[in-house]
């Protein structure tokens, strides 16, 4: 696990052994927020200690941003402090938790062995607003990656955790293309300092518009793209070989090269979008 200082206060938590998944945590006099836990617990485990070590009034709350493993199993090593997140989220951890996990411990026994699926205990519609300490957190939906996404701005330090609405690859796999072009819209308007990213490097003030605009393009044109090979009938596993990465304006190198399996999933996402709606 990498950890990472981004203000005085606010600290950013980067896993070597999944995907860059990143966690955040906001210190304030009276009490820390955790924002995501962590896949695997020996890291979430690093995170917590440090943690529990610089908050002189504990661990009060995590957010999760949204549903999916990687943001969820840690929770249920912060015994002391409430779960929050959207209704969506706490809906679907709560149909579909327990089969994943399972699932996930056949593919990774060793790791994650004493997960216990832990699910949110406070959640919320649509908007909510945490005051703490001289922190004002405002939890607002931020869908696309997938429907129960939501982010966290911390409004003085103008920072916004994004969840997974916010990657080295925009990733629509189990979500909605242009729902995420309308929400990286609305982050570009938010005039932000520094974004962290649901996994990979945090993005700084000067990157953001050319970042934000990049991930918007590349959603159209995964999108022109497919519907082009398909007006050629070719085949979907042609179309998802001829379709490169760098052809549509990203390289294949971000997260230690799994954006090039996210792309050949985005490919998939859009085939099966256009294919349900011509047949
Ligand atoms: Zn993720």
């Amino acid at each position: 696990m990498r950890k990472e200082r981004v203000t005085e206060n606010i600290y950013v938590f980067t896993s070597e052994a999944y995907a860059q998944a990143n966690a955040g945590a906001i210190v304030t006099s009276e009490g820390t927020v955790v924002i995501d836990t962590l896949p695997f617990p020996r890291e979430t485990r690093e995170m917590l200690e440090f943690l529990r070590a610089e908050s002189p009034r504990g661990i009060r709350y995590v957010i999760n941003t949204h549903h999916h493993a990687d943001h969820v199993y840690g929770n249920f090593l912060f015994e002391e402090a409430d779960i929050i997140a959207s209704e969506r989220c706490r809906e679907l951890l709560r149909k579909s938790g327990e089969k994943n996990l399972a699932e996930a411990k056949q593919q990774n026994p060793e790791l994650l062995a004493e997960v216990k699926l832990r699910l949110p205990n406070i959640t919320f519609p649509d908007k909510m607003t945490i005051h703490l300490g001289d922190k004002v957190m405002r939890l607002l939906p931020l869908p696309g990656h997938t429907l129960d996404g939501i982010g966290v701005y911390i409004e003085g330090d103008k920072i916004l955790f994004a969840g997974d609405a916010v990657m080295p690859l925009p990733y629509i796999f189990w979500g909605d293309r242009t729902t995420l072009q309308d929400t990286l819209r609305a982050i570009k308007e938010m005039n932000l300092e520094h974004i962290v990213q649901g996994h990979g490097e945090v993005l700084l003030k000067g990157e953001l518009d050319e970042t934000l605009d990049a991930g918007i393009a590349y959603l159209d044109r995964i999108y022109e793209k497919v519907k082009a090979k398909l007006a050629t009938r070719t085949s979907k596993e042609r179309l998802l070989n001829e379709i490169t990465i760098e052809s549509c304006g990203f390289s294949p190198i971000a997260l230690d090269g799994l954006v090039k399996q996210l792309h050949r999933s985005n490919l998939l996402r859009v085939y099966q979008t256009l294919t349900a709606k011509t047949r």
